[in-house]
């Protein structure tokens, strides 16, 4: 009942059903949340039901709040359905006052220090989250009692010195809310409880569920528990603990346990805890009740969970449970182990896992390293592995990467100057902003390791020099390692291993040989598992023989694009140029036809990769320019050798055509379809070394499955101009050699007008390949390679998406277009095949949505693949 009850609550609620010892205790539900944050006060009829759960919570208890003699407390906690963290924390020991900390006391059996103790947390705990009285000021009246003691561990501190802290902090209430601290118990708890609920509109967690997208109007509950008490003597205390290794997902006891101590003293790190192993030791019976308990939890939830628990005098009391969060490897071994302990099934253990979990076990990471020492943590922002000299601007990182060098780009923070540096570093290291600063988001989309945030460096651009703890100093070209994945910072050279599961997925690593660890094992079954269940196919985007193969090793059904643009660069520019500058039709076909040879070897040798499984060949997209020289640099070539009186027509010839072809915006300029249209013979020659390369193949008793996708259409009409022309070619090849060769045209929509006459489209198209980058361009008209650098980080920051678009598809927008492109193309054509070929093809989130608009493939980056495959299973399921 988390809706109703929130996590926390709803899981108390089931511990006490399952017969577990829970103190007693009622949930205030996300309704009344609702009905304050709507009327900005508590709702009708609430105190009553309070009034009515505290009288019940008192007979269960014997005791009555506020009772001077025997006190009952409570703590008072929030609990949303999701977790959110930034949310008000808890407040302990709600019910004490001047008089009843006596009774506390007395019935602790004249402990006064206990007494004492619970008062002065409660004072802090009140006043800092529900009067907002700054929590330093705690800490430092805390710090100041330690310091006349001439100790630092707050045990040492006796009834008498937490009674004058008391004192303290209760000034310290009454200066920063001019009141004093409230006496009477029931207005303790309703303050709290109010303030459990206003906590929902707090600013960060406002800006949390803008960027998780959470709903709004979920509202928190109120849990209200009685307190049992951890800090009654050395058999009291209190501990956390996971059900199963949250790292590695082993078996077996993990967890903290502090002696003495009170809720949140553990979590935090006040005293050393000690493993809870060692509860064996301290108290067996308690020790075996736990892992009873811990066991009958796993079975309960079929999953992994985490405890908060406390001792009281020898009793042992259940606090919390929650099904545990867990490192991306324990996610595959913890979801398999509990298949193979009847617990869930197969299908059950694809749930548990996800491609963003595989993506992450597919970096390459950091080995043992003797020699590097762990100087910091950042956040963890981009994962990977990176090691490099420290360099301190983009300049010197562009400068020295040119030369060989490995560098990490070391700033403060980035901003949109220091791109070509990012671009030139193996990785990102700032010591400030958080995951959405600018270098986490820019790191992200380009897939470079960064570390952000990490707050106890000190970068010094212009001297050069990062320093930090422990007298840390990095100069400019010392080695540092950076760990995208953990946020650890390292001085030093890191020795970096590839991933097993890579080397599962490249064929090197067999999972069923006696070697391979449990995580590769797991990820095989998973990955089985979830191939049998997808109903995706899965292809890659491979331009190359290598790309093509490395991407069936990967289990790609073929390849969904395949760009020919790499085909007219180094030295064939040159036959590109002289297309570009042709005076006559002659001169042109002469370019065009040296052009012809090579780029059939290139398809003959991708069709051999990708034998029997079929080929995308996507025509020319980009505009001519970019395979021209830069227009500065050709201007200054051309003023040199016209001030040296040297021969310069080439190169002035050249430079007209830059001029020619200069366009304000490339992107929406002369390109796709449109070069076929306007450059005679340019898609004719493409088409003939496809088809001549396919002939080939099929001769050679090689199995091409070809198909010739054009790019950017808008209309029809451009459509069928080059289809026309494209059948001919093919026809004239097979007539000349002989043969019959089956080959598909279709076309990419990635423009809205294709998407909205998608029908129409279709009666000239055998297959559609969404490519879904440029129409997240051309939807949101965001130019990709100039907005994410200059807005998204504060798009981000203000919450008008959680994530970038060029990311995960925008499915009310971008996605809106994709159903209805697939819908009316189906219309029109039921046998037409529709995948997608945009970066979306691999994120786990838009795979998700191309299976439930009921794609028939998704086509990605090779190395993408595996986390395709995972969600597409997933998404059956
Ligand atoms: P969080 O969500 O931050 O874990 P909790 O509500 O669980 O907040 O409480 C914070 C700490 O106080 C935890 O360590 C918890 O175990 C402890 N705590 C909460 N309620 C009680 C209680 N009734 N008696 C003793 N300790 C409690
Ligand atoms: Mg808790
Ligand atoms: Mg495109």
């Amino acid at each position: 009942m988390k809706d109703l009850l929130g996590g926390k609550g709803a899981n108390l609620a089931e511990m006490t059903n399952l017969g577990l010892p829970v103190p007693p205790g009622f949930t205030i539900s996300t309704e009344a949340c609702k009905a304050y944050l709507d009327s900005g006060d508590a709702p009708d009829g609430l105190a009553e039901e309070v009034d009515s759960h505290l009288a019940a919570l008192e007979r269960a208890m014997g005791k009555r709040l506020g009772d001077p003699a025997d006190p009952l407390l409570v703590s008072v906690r929030s609990g949303a359905k999701f977790s959110m963290p930034g949310m008000m924390e808890t407040v302990l020991n709600v019910g004490l006052n001047d008089e009843s900390v006596t009774g506390l006391a007395a019935q602790a059996g004249g402990n006064e220090r206990f007494a004492w103790d619970s008062y002065r947390r409660l004072i802090q705990m009140f006043g800092k989250t529900v009067c907002d009285v700054p929590g330093d000021e705690f800490e430092h009246a805390l710090e100041g009692a330690k310091r006349a003691k001439g100790t630092t561990n707050d045990l040492d501190l006796d009834a008498n010195d937490l009674r004058v802290l008391v004192d303290a902090y209760k000034t310290i209430f009454i200066k920063h809310t001019g009141r004093d601290f409230p006496q009477h118990p029931r207005e303790q708890l309703d303050l709290a409880v109010n303030a459990v609920f206003e906590s929902w509109n707090a600013e960060r967690a406002v800006l949390y569920r803008r960027q998780e997208r959470i709903p709004a109007d979920l509202g928190t509950a109120v849990n209200v528990v009685a307190m049992v008490f951890g800090n009654l003597g050395a058999d009291s205390g209190t501990g956390v603990a996971f059900t199963r290794d949250p790292a590695s997902g082993h078996q077996g006891i993990y967890g903290d346990y502090l002696a003495n101590a009170q809720g949140e003293d553990v979590v935090a790190g006040i005293r050393n805890t000690v493993p809870l192993q060692d509860l064996e030791r301290l108290d067996k019976r308690s020790y075996d009740e736990l892992l009873g308990i811990m066991a009958r939890l796993e079975e309960h939830y079929k999953d992994l969970c985490d405890i908060e628990f406390t001792i009281e005098r020898g009793k042992l009391w259940m606090l919390q449970t929650r099904v545990g969060k867990r490192t991306a490897a324990a996610a595959f071994v913890i979801a398999t182990q509990l298949v193979d302990e009847g617990l869930i099934d197969l299908d059950e253990a694809l749930h548990r896992v996800n491609g963003v979990q595989l993506a992450q076990l597919m970096f390459p990471r950091f080995g043992d390293s003797t020699d590097a020492e762990l100087v910091t943590r950042g956040m963890n922002a981009s994962p990977g592995a990176a090691v490099g000299r420290a360099v301190f601007d983009s300049y010197t990182a562009v400068k020295w990467s040119r030369s060989g060098e490995k560098v990490i780009l070391v700033r403060r923070e980035t901003n949109p100057d220091d791109l070509d540096g990012m671009i030139a570093a193996q990785g990102i290291l700032t010591s400030r902003g958080g995951k959405t600063s600018h270098a986490a988001v820019v790191a992200r989309g380009m897939g470079k390791t960064c570390v952000c945030g990490a707050e106890e460096l000190n970068v010094d651009t212009k001297g050069r020099r990062l320093t930090g703890p422990h007298g840390l100093v990095v100069e400019e070209g010392d080695l540092i390692s950076i760990d995208g994945s953990s946020g650890a910072v390292y001085r030093g050279e890191v020795p970096v291993v590839p991933s097993p599961v890579v080397d599962y997925f490249e064929g090197q690593l067999d999972p069923t040989d006696e070697q391979a660890d449990d995580l590769v094992r797991a990820v095989h079954r998973i990955m089985s598992h979830g191939d049998r269940a997808r109903r995706l196919a899965v292809r890659a985007n491979a331009d190359t023989p290598e790309d093509a193969e490395r991407a069936r090793r990967f289990g790609a059904q073929g390849i969904g694009l395949c760009r020919t643009e790499h085909m007219f660069l180094g030295e064939r520019r040159q036959y590109v140029e002289r297309l570009i500058l042709a005076d006559s039709d002659d001169e042109r076909d002469e370019a065009l036809a040296a052009l012809l040879p090579l780029q059939r070897e290139d398809f003959i040798g991708i069709f051999t990769a990708m034998d029997g499984l079929p080929v995308t060949v996507r025509l020319l997209d980009p505009p001519l320019h970019e395979f021209l020289p830069n227009i500065t640099e050709l201007s200054v070539r051309v003023a040199v050798a016209e001030a040296r009186g040297e021969r310069h027509e080439n190169e002035l010839r050249l430079l007209q055509a830059v001029h020619r072809l200069h366009e304000q915006n490339p992107m929406l300029g002369l390109r796709g379809v449109r070069l076929g249209i306007v450059v005679p013979g340019l898609f004719a020659m493409q088409v003939r070394a496809i088809i001549e390369a396919a002939a080939e193949r099929r001769k050679a008793g090689g199995d091409p499955r070809v198909e010739i996708m054009i790019p950017l259409v808008d209309a029809v009409q451009e459509l069928e101009l080059v289809r026309d022309e494209a059948e001919r070619v093919a026809r004239e090849v097979c007539e000349r050699e002989g043969i019959e060769l089956p080959y598909l045209i279709g076309t990419m929509i990635e423009l809205p007008r294709a998407a909205l006459t998608a029908g129409q489209i279709a009666e000239a198209a055998e297959f559609f390949s969404f490519g879904t980058n440029d129409l997240t361009q051309t939807t949101w008209g965001f130019s990709r390679d100039d907005v994410e650098a200059a807005f998204f980080s504060a798009y981000l920051e203000r919450g008008i998406f959680g994530v970038s678009p060029f990311e995960t598809l925008d499915r009310d927008g971008v996605g809106r277009l994709v159903r209805i492109g697939t819908e009316e193309g189906r219309a029109a054509r039921p046998d037409l095949k529709v995948g997608v070929c945009g970066e979306h093809g691999g994120d786990p989130d838009s795979v998700h949505f191309f299976h439930e608009v009921g794609l028939d493939y998704v086509s990605c980056s090779p190395f993408r693949v595996p986390v395709a495959r995972l969600e597409a299973g997933r998404a059956a399921i």
